[in-house]
Formats: structure tokens, C-alpha cells, sequence
């Protein structure tokens, strides 16, 4: 069994095949220009299809909410115009005659972890990305829980702030909004406005303490959304994703400021970095359309 996974983003497509036991026989990366609309991001998804051949199915992590259980998406915002409502299984299938599944980013990272990172041999986690906003997936039994129309797992728009700062979203006070690495650095270049990234601020952060204070209430941040989950659906293990909580520094900072928090039936949930980084949407892809194929045999 061989399986084509598709990592969709606004700026790049990346593409791996990959054997029945997940090891990466080839992959690329191509520029997608998701801002030229949603025919152009299918018309690039096409193109790298034929850059491969002899797979059995394709799986696809895309940006956007997605319907898993018909492969559509429900939901883009502006970065792919037109995106919104199209048929991503359907086009792909007809351009490849093979089985497409497709889910979306987030989740996909979520089950890449599930199987080949710090998810493996937990059944039932959270995974939260932290970046730009907050995202998050639910797994409950080793699966994606979707909810009532596929959307579950919203994280990032859990009011934790009421009447607090504006979100995208219309409400005020999303979690997003203070828990983001987007949220970090806004308050980290307020005392050092030429910082370039998150590396930047954890490089300089030794010798200098308001920086570490604005690191300690972020840490907070993060922790106040973590509590309401917890409590709400004890998680056996929590995994925090996005390229800030590679400061391993950073999650156990979170534990610290997690179990304290928890009342004492809860306090067995474990909490973990990610292990996959940007390459857990394809293994999460790869996991879907292998679960697809073996599941119609
Ligand atoms: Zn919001």
C-alpha cells in the first residue's frame, strides 16, 4: 500500500508518499499562492498529484474548516479567496480516480501526533496549536471529534478575558487573543519593539527580567484556557503544538502553572510538546487515508 498525503496551506503545498508503514519514499514542497483564490489552490494541488504516481489513495490536510465526512470546506477566510464551499475530495478524485480523504490542518496535525508522535498509545488528548491564534482538535478514541457539523474544537475563541480585547471571530476576550505567540510577541515588543520572532525574544531572555515577566504572564495565559478543558473533558494528555513550545522551557512552565489549578481528580492529565513540527499534517493525512483504505477492505 502506498498513499499520497497533501499538506495544503495558503503559501505552499507540501507532498509526501508514503509506504503502508509511514516511511516517506519521496516529498516536495511548491509554492501554492493561496491568495489567487480556491481554483488556483486545486489547479496547484493537481499538479503536484502528477508529480507522483502508484498510490492507493490521498490524504489531504488543508487550511480551512473542513466537513471530514463529505471532504468540503466549509469555512475559509480571506488568505484563499473562493475557497469556502468547494469540493476538495470530489475535484481531487476525478483528477486522480483514487479514494480522497481530506481534513482539516489542525486536526490533521492532531492525528499525525496521534500516530507517529507524542500521541502514540494515548486514546484520548487534546492538541493545541499555538500561533498566529490558537488552534485545537479534540481525539476522543483515537478519531477527530467533529461535533454536530464538523467544527469542533475551537480553542482559540474560549473567553477567557469577558469584554476583553477584540477578536476576528466578533466576541471579545478570546483565549487567541492573550494565549497566542502572536499575543507573546505583541506584549515582548512593547518593552523590545525590534524583536523578529519568538527565537529572538528566547535568545535575549536570560539577562533580561521584563522580558521573563512577560514570558511568566503569558505562560499564565496559556494555562487559563488548559484548566477549563481540562475540567471540561479530562484529557488523559494535552499536546501543545506550534514552533514557541519547541522551548521545551515553555511546557514545563505550563505543568507548573497547570496542576496547581486542577482539582485533584484531574491531575493525571499529562502535558507534552509536539514531536512532528511542521510535518505532522502529512503523517496526520497519510494516518486518515490508510484508516480510509483499510477500513473499506
Ligand atoms: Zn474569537
Amino acid at each position: 500500500m502506498r498513499i499520497l498525503a497533501l499538506d495544503i496551506g495558503g503559501t505552499a503545498i507540501k507532498s509526501a508518499l508514503l509506504d503502508g508503514f509511514g516511511h516517506v519514499l519521496r516529498e516536495m514542497e511548491t509554492p501554492s499562492e493561496g491568495k489567487r483564490g480556491g481554483m488556483h489552490l486545486m489547479e496547484c494541488a493537481k499538479a503536484v498529484i502528477d508529480e507522483y504516481a502508484g498510490y492507493d489513495a490521498i490524504g489531504i490536510s488543508t487550511t480551512g474548516q473542513v466537513d471530514a465526512r463529505n471532504g468540503r470546506i466549509i469555512f475559509a477566510n480571506e488568505n484563499v479567496p473562493g475557497y469556502s464551499g468547494m469540493q476538495v475530495s470530489r475535484i481531487l478524485e476525478a483528477h486522480a480516480h483514487v479514494p480522497v480523504v481530506v481534513e482539516n490542518d489542525v486536526n490533521a496535525a492532531a492525528l499525525g501526533e496521534a500516530n507517529f508522535g507524542a500521541g502514540v498509545g494515548e486514546r484520548d488528548f487534546l492538541c493545541l496549536t499555538y500561533g498566529t491564534g490558537v488552534g485545537g482538535a479534540i481525539v476522543i478514541d483515537g478519531r477527530i471529534y467533529g461535533g454536530a457539523d464538523g467544527v469542533a474544537g475551537e480553542m482559540g475563541h474560549i473567553l477567557t478575558h469577558p469584554e476583553g480585547l477584540p477578536c476576528a471571530c466578533g466576541q471579545r476576550g478570546c483565549y487567541e487573543q492573550y494565549a497566542s505567540t502572536s499575543a507573546l510577541m505583541r506584549r515582548a515588543r512593547e518593552v523590545e519593539p525590534g524583536l523578529a520572532d519568538g527565537k529572538a525574544l528566547f535568545a535575549q531572555i536570560g539577562e533580561r527580567q521584563d522580558l521573563q515577566a512577560i514570558v511568566a504572564a503569558w505562560v499564565l495565559e496559556v494555562t487559563y484556557g488548559l484548566v477549563s478543558l481540562t475540567h471540561t473533558l479530562n484529557p488523559g494528555l494535552i499536546i501543545l503544538g506550534g514552533g514557541v513550545m519547541r522551548q521545551r522551557v515553555l511546557v514545563q512552565a505550563v505543568r507548573d502553572q497547570l496542576y496547581p489549578r486542577l482539582m485533584q481528580s484531574y491531575r493525571g492529565v499529562r502535558l507534552e510538546g509536539a514531536q512532528l513540527g511542521n510535518q505532522a499534517g502529512i503523517f496526520g493525512a497519510y494516518a486518515l487515508a490508510r484508516r480510509a483504505l483499510e477500513e473499506t477492505k
